[in-house]
């Protein structure tokens, strides 16, 4: 007979979902109420209120749609693009790619403008796209591309896009509590973002915000959104303000238990402070791989602190290593995507998973299994090299 599920208890350093924090767990499983119930409503109120804080914007349209980062990927994309328009898409990993795609089945064309994977978003390649294609309407780039480790200039892109009139879209999705986002200082018009990754709440749901000039393009449609589910003219009347809420779907009640939690969690911690531990933490695994003598594959300039895609040893297999991690140590870091597959880790770093602890023992466990293939490694030094982080405090 089957029975009841019951998943080990692992250390989660990929790139999502990261180590989920106790007390997210628990609100996971406080009572369910009806989600038209007061109370909750009341709750969702505060959810609104808590992601304005965490993206920083006092956007009115600031709420987690009810299903994973993609779908927070697909509402701006199938909300903002009317069939014809034209939209430059930043590529530099994974993600910008699955942003073309979204253009298109939105029926615009995507205009797309190639990086090196890990490097940033090159701007003055994105200024000579705008001035080639003054007909663009949008602009979107992944400001934290999990795929790579490498972290783009949102200011820079919303500036050089506004100049030509541009509205920007912005995956947000590992950089949301993990690395700073000023939405409205940036003028981002459509942000989205996850749960899983430096929010480390469960996976799941996707807040997303929308700027005035966003709603504006969205209301003045000239054809219906083509989806139903993620059309915001729907979903606004029941996230929008006060009682008169209507059904639009059965929100996920639990889960926004648990993303409330961790934004009151983030709330407390104060978000400049998140962005320092984040840092903080990188630093410490930064000093220890380097003394291991693994490199990083993004320029110290460009990385992000939350993810970090380092070289794979001469002659080590990929799949060995992780899967002896995993059993062995119960640790899951993230493999290399597309074309760094086999030839990168990636390490996160993402919400409850930056701290000390994570740190200190992904190093000694992944110095363990590496010494025993008798990989090209320094042993002995890496722990000390973290701990010379923290103790400089
Ligand atoms: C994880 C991720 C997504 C997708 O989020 P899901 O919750 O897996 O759907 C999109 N963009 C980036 C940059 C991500 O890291």
């Amino acid at each position: 007979m089957v029975q009841s599920f019951n998943p080990p208890v692992r250390t989660l350093m990929g790139p999502g979902p990261s180590d989920v924090h106790p007390r997210i767990l628990e609100a996971l499983s406080r009572p369910t109420i009806g989600h038209l119930d007061p109370m909750f409503v009341g709750m969702m109120d505060e959810v609104k209120k808590l992601l304005q804080y965490a993206f920083q914007t006092d956007n009115e349209l600031t709420i987690p749609v009810s299903a994973p980062g993609s779908a927070g990927m697909e509402t701006c994309f199938a909300n903002l693009v009317e069939p014809g328009d034209k939209v430059i898409v930043c590529q530099n990993g994974v993600f910008g790619g699955r942003m073309k795609e979204n253009v298109e089945r939105a029926g615009g064309t995507a205009v797309m403008v190639q990086d090196p994977w890990g490097r940033a978003v090159d701007l003055a390649k994105l200024e000579q796209a705008l001035d080639q294609n003054p007909d663009a309407k949008i602009v979107a780039f992944v400001h934290a591309e999990t795929s790579t480790g490498a972290q783009s200039d949102a200011k820079g892109v919303w500036e050089l896009a506004h100049k030509h009139d541009c509205l920007v879209i912005a995956d947000c999705v590992t950089s949301l509590g993990g690395t700073p986002i000023r939405v409205d200082e940036w003028g981002l018009d459509a942000v989205y973002s996850g749960t899983q990754k430096c929010l480390s709440c469960v996976p799941g749901l996707s807040p997303v915000t929308f700027s005035e000039r966003a709603i504006d393009k969205i209301k003045n449609r000239k054809t219906k959104v083509q989806s139903w589910f993620l059309d915001l003219n729907l979903v606004m009347g029941y996230w929008g303000e006060g009682a008169k809420r209507a059904y639009h779907h059965t929100a996920p009640v639990n889960a926004l238990y648990a993303l409330h939690e961790s934004l009151v969690m983030l709330r407390e911690e104060g978000l400049e402070n998140a962005w320092k531990r984040h840092a903080h933490h990188h630093q410490a695994l930064k000093a220890g791989l380097e003394a291991m003598g693994i490199g990083f594959v993004v320029p110290e300039a460009e990385r992000l602190p939350q993810l970090n895609a380092v070289s794979i040893p001469e002659g080590v297999d990929d799949a060995v290593v992780r899967g002896r991690l995993l059993n062995e140590f119960n640790l899951e870091i993230g493999a290399g995507l597309g074309d760094l597959a086999g030839k990168v880790w990636r390490i996160g770093l993402m919400g409850h998973s930056a701290r000390a602890e994570n740190v200190i023992f992904c190093l000694s466990a992944l110095e363990a299994v590496l010494g025993d293939l008798k990989a090209p490694i320094r042993t002995g030094v890496a722990l000390a090299a973290a701990q010379s982080v923290y103790s400089a405090g």
